[in-house]
């Protein structure tokens, strides 16, 4: 304050103070605008090397994405969730490795690992499970500027891919956090890519409205672990790098979960019940956008009865 009034010490006492509010006054606002001005997620886009040739790009907006990168191109897994991030993880990953990116895998259809590609300014080859592109269409239906975040090739159960003489494999293993999820085997490098199949320190996600499911969760698990040569390092969506032990502790947790639903069901106690015994909060206290791990198995085992 001393020094602003300083500024202005060849004025009249009275306009000193009104010259240092109004100065003070457009500080605040000019701040208070170009923070405005940032998107909603301003954590900046980061690349951190895995193993071999494989980064995950954290930051921005949405999930992680995962580069591998190759001499001559990148594979780009996933696409972050708004233009913004999108444009500024292409931008890091030109600054970082010095090539673009060639192709991009989508690992399922949730906004925040597809939106990003609203920001697409050339002709990519998308590629993603032939659901994942079913599950995108009614968006692209209705907003048809969105066209270019639609797959431009799709597989259906794997499909092997030679990128830059190193092998990949992607599979689909069924109906599971969705419809369309895409693990990618890079098994040079003993490491998969698995989207949003992994959730540590909170229940996964099964989205019932993309036909996803608990079962088909549990048995995609079990088929990452079964998978040979060995994977050693599971990358997702929304979680650290993950061991076999902790995909194996995932497993066992699921099917804890599973057993004890079940248990009650035959005790005749109702969905309400179960979610308040297993300490899940009941519709009425709920806030939850979609519905919870428990009644996901609640009515899998119904359907199954
Ligand atoms: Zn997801």
């Amino acid at each position: 304050m001393k020094k602003q009034t300083a500024l202005f010490s060849c004025l009249p006492g009275k306009h000193k103070n009104y010259l240092a509010i109004c100065v003070f006054v457009s500080l605040i606002s000019a701040l208070c605008s170009s923070l405005l001005a940032q998107p909603a997620s301003s954590s900046p886009v980061t690349l951190e090397k895995i193993k071999d040739n494989i980064y995950l790009i954290k930051g921005g907006a949405g999930a992680n994405c995962y580069l591998i990168a190759g001499k001559k191109s990148h594979l780009l897994v996933d696409a972050k969730m708004n233009d913004h991030s999108f444009q500024e993880m292409l931008s890091q990953i030109k600054k970082i490795t010095g090539q673009p990116v060639g192709l991009i895998i989508l690992t399922h259809s949730d906004g925040d690992h597809v939106n990003g590609l609203a920001g697409l300014n050339e002709e990519m080859k998308i590629l993603a499970h032939q659901k994942t592109y079913e599950e995108m269409l009614p968006l692209v239906e209705r907003s048809p500027e969105l066209k270019k975040i639609l797959p431009t090739e799709t597989y259906q159960k794997s499909k092997v891919l030679i990128f830059e003489g190193n092998k990949l494999e992607l599979r689909n293993f069924g109906p599971a956090h969705t419809s369309g999820d895409t693990v990618i085997f890079v098994p040079d490098s003993r490491l998969a890519i698995v989207g949003d199949l992994m959730f540590f320190g909170r229940d996964p996600l099964i989205h019932k409205h993309k036909n996803g499911s608990f079962y088909g969760y549990v048995k995609t698990l079990q088929e990452l672990l079964a998978y040979k040569p060995e994977i050693e390092i599971f990358l997702s969506g929304h979680a650290e790098p993950a061991s076999r032990q902790q995909v194996a502790e995932l497993i066992d947790y699921l099917r804890q979960k599973e057993k004890q639903v079940k248990e009650l069901i035959d005790q005749g106690k109702t969905l309400e019940e179960i979610k308040s015994l297993l300490g899940e909060k009941t519709a009425t206290g709920s806030t939850r956008r979609w519905p919870s791990l428990v009644e996901i198995i609640y009515q899998e085992i119904k359907g199954k009865n």
